[in-house]
């Protein structure tokens, strides 16, 4: 039988890359290919059209305010209108701290500075004075019980989410969104918007499954289901962090 097929988007990986975002593709490929699938990887450029509901999964990594303001106007004339319609339609998207402020309405810059985004997402993002940094722990109920995520956080820019819109988890160490609510990410239907790098997705693979499930959830309706797979190490990773830095 065929390896069905998981189709991965990776929107400007020459910008948008910080502290190893690029661990989360090899995270996906990686894990989709244990998982009996078929994974194919096409970046997304500057300049470059793209219909995005032909995609499964896509990946916006982070990035300095520098890139964020690069690519901003390609962003929103380009990418935008097929990446709103795509995520209303379920598209997975894991959007990591400037990737997640590109879904957002602006991003006010330490130096006052307005760079609009998409507004795909009722929320938005002002620097403040100082920056955001170190490891964080949150605990999240995105997968059908409370998990914890784990990660590390580098940002001035602090978040706020409109009314209708759910975080992905609380804070437990570390700012999360923004260092005041204690709310960390936002999950919108199948996008997850987080400030945590790592990468991610290595130490916390009931991420990584979830986005890839929901992706085949969209892609197949319900008929391609993965199983658990061994991840000792990965839960080693994580637990090494808690155990250091979390409760
Ligand atoms: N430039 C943004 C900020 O500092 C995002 C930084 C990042 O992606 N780590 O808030």
């Amino acid at each position: 039988m065929e390896r069905p097929r998981i189709h991965i988007g990776w929107l400007y990986p020459e910008y948008m890359n910080l502290y190893g975002d690029r661990g989360n593709i090899i995270v996906l490929t990686q894990r989709s290919r244990w998982h009996g699938l078929d994974p194919v990887v096409t970046p997304v450029r500057m300049g470059e059209s793209a219909d995005f509901a032909r995609f499964d999964l896509l990946l916006i990594g982070g990035g300095q305010d520098r890139e964020q303001s690069l690519i901003a106007e390609d962003f929103v004339q380009v990418k935008v209108p097929s990446l709103a319609d795509a995520i209303e339609d379920g598209l997975a998207v894991l959007a990591v701290c400037g990737g997640y402020q590109m879904l957002g309405k602006y991003f006010k810059t330490h130096t006052g500075e307005l760079i609009r985004f998409s507004g795909i997402l009722d929320l938005w993002t002002e620097a403040g004075r100082e920056r955001m940094i170190g490891n964080c722990v949150i605990e999240s109920d995105l997968f059908g019980g409370t998990r914890t995520i784990v990660g590390f956080e580098n940002h001035s820019g602090r978040t706020f989410l409109g009314k209708g819109l759910r975080p992905l988890g609380r804070v437990v160490k570390g700012y999360g969104n923004n260092g005041s609510d204690r709310t960390e990410g936002v999950v919108y239907k199948n996008t997850v918007g987080t400030y945590l790098h790592g990468s991610i997705l290595p130490k916390n693979p009931h991420l990584a499954d979830w986005l890839i499930q929901r992706a085949l959830d969209r892609r197949y309706g319900g008929q391609v289901k993965i199983g658990a797979l061994n991840d000792d190490l990965e839960m080693r990773a994580h637990e090494a962090i808690i155990a250091r830095f979390g409760k």
